[in-house]
């Protein structure tokens, strides 16, 4: 049996009332909620030893310096990357995606492409659309088919010397289908361009295992996996960070800063100019423990079982389409015929059940499907099937109101 009970207790939260009744957390592919543990770390950093990183010889500017690079290594493990240094923190996966694409810039050329992914959230498309524009290089899709999965026989056809890059996220944040990134990363290698991976919406919900993939870029956010908002990580191969140029601040400054530093080589300053969040960095850390502490295997399988349960009880209701039906993790989208998402998220909120409504930030997926927008709930392991009752009861009583 998973410990559900027990790891609700983890999370204040979920005590409260909204609406007068008890909050059903079902957003969390927008932002995950935050246990105990994790808030602590940051009351402890402000309470105890706040101060600047890697500059100071004083007691508390070393004790933040070592839990900072603890965390570094905390993650590298976690995630199985060949060093420390390979970890850039960011402020999220939106701005780990810019500065890959900012720094492809000296290195793309005209005639280059570069290849995204139908199932992108905007963040992995716009700043590849600005690259594309900046240096001439062609931007290509790979489509999706009615079940919400990539159609590969495409990929396969659009991949050419050319290609230099291809971009594609691990999990969907709109379907939560599970893309074929193993695939995807072996055949862009044997064409010699370089894969990043979204996994924004993996990292909560997987294991993942960087050396294993053989994956050049990874990026994801912590507040998605139980950490504070405006953190992030980008984690590139060695050799891929020494190529990119620096990305803030202009490389005369960045240089100067490495330069300084007699303890650290290039990497991973070269990316992180500037005071970064100290804090968040050490939350994200205590938050990777937690979720280890449950253990992610445990993790997916007990979000299976809340998916099958929410997919089955959903399907009861006569009208409903669910969008994606892929191989997939714990979220669904869906609609009901004739009725708006936004007025179902409404009723859905006035008792207390918190979905999301809208276009996920992924509009070309609404358009393939000609849809404005869906109704997305998104499950995490400290959700319930009875809340799954709730929140179907919810629904049901918002079709009556609505039709
Ligand atoms: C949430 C999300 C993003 C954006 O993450 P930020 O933390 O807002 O930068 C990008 N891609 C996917 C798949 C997401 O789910």
């Amino acid at each position: 049996m998973f410990p559900v009970e027990q790891i609700r207790a983890d999370f204040p939260i979920l005590q409260r009332q909204v609406n007068g009744k008890s909050l059903v957390y079902f957003d969390n592919a927008a932002t995950s909620q935050t246990p105990q543990i994790v808030i602590d770390a940051i009351v402890d950093y402000y309470s105890n030893y706040n101060a600047n990183i890697h500059r100071g010889v004083h007691a508390l500017s070393q004790e933040a310096t070592d839990k900072y690079e603890q965390a570094r290594i905390t993650l590298q493990k976690h995630f199985n990357a060949r060093h420390a240094y390979e970890m850039i923190f960011t402020s999220g996966t939106t701005h780990s995606i810019n500065m890959v694409a900012s720094g492809f810039s000296e290195l793309l050329n005209e005639g280059d492409e570069i290849i995204v992914s139908a199932l992108e959230h905007h963040s992995n498309i716009v700043p590849w659309q600005m690259l594309a524009e900046r240096t001439g290089a062609k931007l290509k899709v790979i489509p999706m088919n009615q079940e919400g999965a990539l159609i590969m026989d495409v990929y396969d056809e659009l991949l050419s010397k050319k290609t230099k890059l291809v971009f594609c996220n691990h999990i969907s944040n709109a379907l939560g289908t599970i893309n074929p990134i193993e695939e995807i990363i072996e055949k862009a290698h044997k064409v010699g361009a370089a894969v990043l991976v979204d996994g924004a919406q993996s990292v909560p919900h997987m294991s993942v295992d960087f050396q294993a993939l053989d994956v050049d870029f990874y990026v994801a956010s912590a507040h998605k996996v139980c950490g504070p908002t405006g953190m992030g990580f980008l984690y590139g191969k060695q050799e891929w960070l020494e190529k990119l140029p620096p990305y803030q601040g202009g490389g005369e400054m960045i240089e100067t800063v490495t330069f300084e530093k007699t303890t650290y080589a290039g990497l991973p300053h070269k990316f992180e100019a500037g005071t970064p969040n100290i804090c968040g960095g050490i939350a994200f850390g205590i938050a990777i423990d937690y979720v280890n502490s449950i253990g992610l295997d445990k993790i997916a399988a007990y979000e299976q079982e809340l998916l099958d349960y929410g997919t089955e009880k959903l399907q009861e209701i006569e009208g409903l389409r669910i969008y994606g039906t892929a191989h997939k993790t714990s979220v669904i989208s869906f609609n009901v015929e004739g009725i708006h998402p936004y007025d179902i998220g409404s009723i859905l909120d006035k008792l207390g059940v918190a979905v999301r409504t809208g276009h996920h930030c992924a509009q070309p997926i609404m358009d393939f499907y000609q849809i404005p927008g869906t109704i997305r709930a998104s499950f995490a392991f400290y959700n319930t099937k009875e809340e799954i009752d709730v929140f179907i009861e919810g629904l049901k009583k918002a079709i009556m109101m609505l039709s």
